[in-house]
């Protein structure tokens, strides 16, 4: 996994959800220009890996970074994998443009473009705050990627217990002929209560899990909250709609890479 790294001195990223563990314990990336990414990249045995992601502790994608987003999945190109981005921006029609001529880049080396867009709620607007566009804009972007060559995944990501299940409908309404797959995922809370602070106020989860999280190498024990009704919810809806859903993305590769 890699990024663009941290925005600068006081943030991580440009967007500031405030259910995102970037808020609490998670270390950023280093902030390396493209080429370096790149060179980091092809330095490691290439057999350890067959894709890239680029997501993490940041949306590489949002400004003021779009171009140099475009710019690093161009260059990853030259490493023969397939790569996914994660972002909750939505493009203009430049950079649209680009990134459908990026997808047509890959498409002719034999290689996937996989684009995660985030939506993790429809009416509390407040964990999704501006600048980040709309829950619709997003979900529209869904199909706009599809039509421009990329696998169009839509990443309802993290479930939170404040977001009612009317809302998944009504995302999942909105992705259907758009997204080729659907991701959950579970939410990551630091101990020290930041993000339940920061979206719950002064409650707190009353059922979780403790764990690492599996994905990066930070040493910090987290709480989970599973969201075993939410992703029940999603099992069955996705069933019903046709999308194939995933609470990890590496199944939902694997599901595109044999199906697509
Ligand atoms: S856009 Fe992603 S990385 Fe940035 S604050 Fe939101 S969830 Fe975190």
């Amino acid at each position: 996994m890699v990024s663009l790294g941290a925005l600068n001195s006081f943030g991580h990223c440009p967007y500031s959800c405030p259910f995102c563990y970037v808020q609490a314990d998670f270390l950023s990336y280093p902030a390396l220009g493209v080429p370096a990414i790149v060179q980091w990249l092809s330095d490691q045995p290439s057999d350890t890996f067959d894709i890239v992601y680029v997501s993490g502790d940041t949306d590489s994608f949002a400004p003021p970074r779009t171009l140099e987003g475009l710019f690093l999945l161009e260059q990853l190109l030259a490493l023969g994998k397939d790569v996914l981005f994660t972002t909750r921006m939505v493009f203009g029609d430049s950079a649209l443009d680009r990134l459908g001529q990026i997808a047509e880049m890959y498409a002719r080396s034999g290689l996937r473009l996989f684009g995660c867009m985030s939506v993790a709620q429809s009416t509390i607007p407040r964990l999704e705050p501006p600048p980040i566009a709309s829950p619709l804009a997003r979900l529209k972007q869904l199909h706009t990627f599809r039509a421009a060559g990329l696998i169009a995944i839509l990443a309802v990501r993290p479930f939170l217990p404040i977001v009612p299940l009317s809302d998944y409908e009504w995302i999942l309404a909105q992705a259907v002929d758009g997204a080729h797959a659907v991701l959950g995922e579970v939410w990551y809370v630091d101990t020290e209560g930041v993000l339940e602070s920061n979206v719950l106020g002064s409650e707190r989860l009353q059922t979780y899990d403790l764990a690492t999280m599996p994905f990066d190498n930070n040493l910090a024990t987290w709480k989970v909250y599973m969201a075993h009704e939410t992703q029940e919810f999603f099992s069955v809806r996705c069933r019903e709609l046709g999308l194939p859903f995933f609470m990890r993305s590496r199944p939902a590769i694997d599901f595109i890479r044999a199906n697509l």
